[in-house]
């Protein structure tokens, strides 16, 4: 092992913490309502990477004491049948969460189908209602990668307030996302994407600098601030193995602190899918309580 100056955030560990809570407040959840959380995961077609990623879903619900609900469509499935799917689980009370696999085959369209999902059970954090509450820095269900960046970035003690932050890359699933909860916890947000001019520069006023694009290896160490904290979410496969979007080994020398691939952001989005099952159990538990009252 190379020796790097930057201190290497640990996703692997801090991912098995959140699942270890969890597991435990998904418990005191149970002994408190008598009721179980439950994910329910879509998947349409046989994508076998899709496959791969929703049988991990189910494992670790498993593992933390929710009921994973496994429900597949053929490749074919119509978009009748999957709105028919999606309104049979909106219904079913022992569904606190509910997620569709993207990318769905085509004729199919992704976000059309997400956007059937009750924004209560919507662990994700993809339906418009939860990208608007998000927005408007009202509760509601946040999309489960940034939201894992956020703990990451906690764990590693990164003071936000006030602090410059550039996310590279503007997508729906991280990019927005990434940068409203940045601007809630008092970051000044700049996001960057294909267009933006220059980008070695804009990169390199971050104090906090995030890579979602997908492609190998791309930040430099020339765009990079030293002592800033480097988050990486890119997972970029190639005949040499697994890379991330920043050049780890030339970056983690003027970082301060940085998350390898894989090993840092991966593992968060998983733990933080169980968060949000529960936290969807919860929220319909207490409007019950409320009701009952
Ligand atoms: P995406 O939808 O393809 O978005 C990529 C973004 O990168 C776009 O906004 C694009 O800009 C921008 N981009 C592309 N080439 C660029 C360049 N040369 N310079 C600057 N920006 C550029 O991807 P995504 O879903 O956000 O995912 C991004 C990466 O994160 C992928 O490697 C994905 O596998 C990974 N990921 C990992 C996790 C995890 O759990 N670890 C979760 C989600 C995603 P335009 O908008 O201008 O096209």
């Amino acid at each position: 092992m190379q020796a790097v100056s930057a201190e290497i955030i640990d996703g692997k560990a801090i991912a098995a913490k959140v699942r270890a809570e969890v597991a435990g407040d998904v418990e005191a959840f149970v002994q408190r309502t008598g009721r179980r959380p439950g994910l329910a995961t879509i998947l349409v077609g046989d994508d076998p990477a899709s496959a791969i990623y929703v049988g991990g879903k189910q494992k670790a619900s498993r593992e933390v004491g929710i009921e994973p609900f496994d429900h597949r469509l053929p490749a074919d499935a119509t978009t009748e049948q999957v709105e028919a799917l999606i309104a049979q689980l909106n219904a079913d009370d022992t569904v606190s969460g509910i997620l569709c696999q993207l990318p769905v085959p085509e004729p199919l369209d992704g976000v059309a189908i997400t956007g059937l999902i009750d924004a209560r059970k919507d662990v994700d954090g993809l339906t418009p209602v939860s990208a608007g509450l998000l927005a408007l820095g009202r509760t509601g269900l946040r999309p489960a990668t940034p939201s894992g960046v956020m703990v990451l970035l906690e764990e590693a003690g990164v003071e936000l307030e006030g602090t410059r932050a550039v996310v590279i890359g503007r997508s729906n699933l991280f990019g927005k996302p990434m940068a409203q909860l940045l601007l809630g916890a008092n970051a000044t947000v700049t996001i960057a994407h294909s267009r933006t001019r220059d980008l070695p520069a804009v990169c390199r006023e971050a104090d906090v600098l995030i890579a979602a694009v997908g492609r190998d290896r791309m930040v430099k160490a020339d765009w990079v601030k030293p002592g800033a904290t480097v988050i990486d979410v890119g997972i970029n496969r190639s005949d040499d193995g697994l890379h991330g979007d920043v050049d780890f080994a030339e970056v983690a020398d003027v970082a301060s602190a940085i998350t390898p691939v894989p090993g840092g952001v991966g593992p968060m989005t998983i733990a933080m899918l169980l968060r949000n099952t529960l936290t969807a159990a919860e929220l319909v538990a207490s409007e019950q309580e409320v009701g009952a009252a």
